[in-house]
Formats: structure tokens, C-alpha cells, sequence
């Protein structure tokens, strides 16, 4: 007893250490990781139920560490909001999808709206909107062309001053989404309160075929609701067609997920824009 009982010991103090010391290789490694070109934005697709049209991409970011290999935004961003570098990563986010956008607009390729993730604490940042105003400048980008999506915790926990800098955002044309709807907090109240574009039902509302009767009705009640508020509704996740013809999707819908296209590079997407298009 005494032998597996400090086998199990063992084992419990490996994974602690482990995992301690990846966050902090983590930490460190990630400090480095823009001037050592090892990040790069992916981008996937948000595609129209009715015409079928690709709407906009979602920038997804992606890190490949020399060592360390593959590291999932899962394991980074988490860190880099608890110590701040967020503030930095967000910025150089921001600034390469203005970049991005320039460019497809030299190539010719028409891509009306990029999706930027947005974490809390880079909206508490002071020079946050004027950032976001001069890569807008730089690359002659109108805001229109941007999403901010945030998750229900932001809308929640929102400050006046953060609150102001929303509405500064909206007045440049940039729309705001809620991002995991549904997974995160249960009271509506902030759509009332808080300037609300799109509506991003998270996938666990997706993920079982066939999907529970109760699931199916919270996700007409969104749908409803949507419509009512005139919110634009996306719906995440969607794998196969199976889940695709489970949901009853309202026209002006859209569906972000790998059955119409994974995430992938800007080179990747401008190739296959016209098979996602034929699905
Ligand atoms: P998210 O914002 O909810 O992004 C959607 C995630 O779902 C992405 O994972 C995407 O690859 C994945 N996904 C898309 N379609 C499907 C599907 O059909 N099935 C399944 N199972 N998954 C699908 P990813 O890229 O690993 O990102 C994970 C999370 O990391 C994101 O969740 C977001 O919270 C965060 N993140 C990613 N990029 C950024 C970024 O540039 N900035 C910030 N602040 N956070 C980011
Ligand atoms: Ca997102
Ligand atoms: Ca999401
Ligand atoms: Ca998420």
C-alpha cells in the first residue's frame, strides 16, 4: 500500500512540476516571440447559410516555438492576461490584420471584414483606441472593415471608462460580437446595456448529433432573440453536415467551422476561397 501510495505521490508531484515549469517556459519564450517571427495569424472563415458567401474571417493566432513546437493559444493567452503582455500581443494582432487587409486589398482580393479576438485587459489599456485608430490610418483601413470579439465576462465587468472607449470603437464602424455565447454567464441583462452587433453561440451548444431537445430550444430562444434585437447570429462549431441540417438556422445566419474551412494561413484562404464558396 505504502509503495503505490508513494508511487501515486510521485506521479502527483511530477505532473505539478511539469506543468509549472512549461507555464513558465511558456512566459519566457513568449516575451521573445515576435521579433523571433514564430507567430502567425490563421484565419477562418465565417460563411453565409443563405448565399453561402464567405462574411468575414476570424483571426486565430498561432505559435510555433523552435523547442517547444506547436503551442495552442489555449496555453498562451491565458498567460499572457494574467502578466500583461497581452497588451503587446493584442496590439501586434491588431497591426497584422490591418497589414493583412492592405494586402489582400493590393492583390485584389475582396475580404470585407476580419474578426480580432479581444481580451479585457487590452481594453483597460489607455492608448487602446488611439492604437487601433492608427493601424486603421497606416494601413487605410475603415474600421467597418473590424470586428472586436469579446467574451460575456467583459460585458459583465465592463467599466464607465472601458464602456466609453466601446462607443468610441462603434463610432469608427468596428462591430462587436460576443464570442462563446451562452457558456459563460447566464443573465442577458448586458445586451441591453452594452452595444451588441453579433452573437457567437459557443459549439457546446453543437456537439452532441443528435442535439438534445433541451439544446435545440436554447438555441431557437438565441435565434429568436436575435432576431427580435436585430443581433447577427453565428453559430460555431459546425463539423459535418449532420450538425449543419440539425440546427434550424435562420437565413441571415452565419456558420464558422470545418466543415466549410479550418483555420488556415492568408495565402492558404486566398486559394481556397472558391471550394469553401461550392460546398
Ligand atoms: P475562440 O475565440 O472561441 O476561437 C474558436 C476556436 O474554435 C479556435 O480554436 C478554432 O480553431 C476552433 N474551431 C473552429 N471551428 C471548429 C470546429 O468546427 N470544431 C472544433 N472543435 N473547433 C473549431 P483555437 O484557434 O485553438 O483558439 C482557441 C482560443 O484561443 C480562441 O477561442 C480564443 O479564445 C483564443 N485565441 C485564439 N487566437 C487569439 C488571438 O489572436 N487573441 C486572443 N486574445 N485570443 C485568441
Ligand atoms: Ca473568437
Ligand atoms: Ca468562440
Ligand atoms: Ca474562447
Amino acid at each position: 500500500y505504502a509503495k503505490r501510495h508513494g508511487a501515486n505521490m510521485l506521479v502527483f508531484y511530477h505532473d505539478q512540476m511539469k506543468s509549472s515549469y512549461e507555464e513558465i517556459m511558456i512566459e519566457t519564450e513568449l516575451y521573445h516571440a515576435i521579433e523571433k517571427e514564430e507567430l502567425t495569424l490563421y484565419y477562418q472563415p465565417l460563411v453565409s447559410v443563405h448565399t453561402r458567401e464567405v462574411m468575414s474571417v476570424e483571426a486565430l493566432i498561432r505559435w510555433s516555438h523552435s523547442k517547444m513546437g506547436f503551442i495552442p493559444p489555449d496555453q498562451f493567452i491565458p498567460i499572457a492576461e494574467e502578466n500583461g503582455f497581452i497588451r503587446v500581443l493584442g496590439d501586434w494582432i491588431i497591426e497584422q490584420v490591418c497589414k493583412q487587409l492592405w494586402q489582400w486589398d493590393q492583390e485584389g482580393f475582396v475580404m470585407p471584414k476580419v474578426s480580432i479576438n479581444l481580451s479585457y485587459e487590452q481594453l483597460k489599456s489607455d492608448d487602446f483606441v488611439s492604437r487601433v485608430f492608427t493601424h486603421l490610418k497606416t494601413y487605410n483601413i475603415s474600421g467597418k472593415r473590424l470586428a472586436f470579439e469579446v467574451t460575456e465576462r467583459i460585458l459583465v465587468e465592463v467599466s464607465a471608462e472601458t464602456m466609453q472607449k466601446v462607443h468610441a470603437i462603434r463610432e469608427a464602424g468596428i462591430t462587436l460580437a460576443v464570442d462563446d455565447f451562452g457558456v459563460g454567464y447566464s443573465s442577458l441583462s448586458y445586451i441591453e446595456r452594452f452595444p451588441v452587433d453579433t452573437i457567437k453561440l459557443d459549439k457546446v451548444f453543437v456537439n452532441e448529433i443528435p442535439i438534445p431537445d433541451k439544446k435545440l430550444a436554447i438555441i431557437k430562444a438565441v435565434f429568436h432573440l436575435c432576431e427580435l434585437l436585430n443581433i447577427q447570429i453565428v453559430v460555431e462549431g459546425i463539423e459535418s453536415i449532420e450538425q449543419l441540417n440539425q440546427i434550424p438556422i435562420h437565413l441571415e445566419a452565419s456558420i464558422q467551422g470545418y466543415f466549410f474551412a479550418k483555420p488556415q494561413t492568408a495565402s492558404e484562404l486566398m486559394k481556397n476561397m472558391n471550394e469553401i464558396k461550392q460546398l
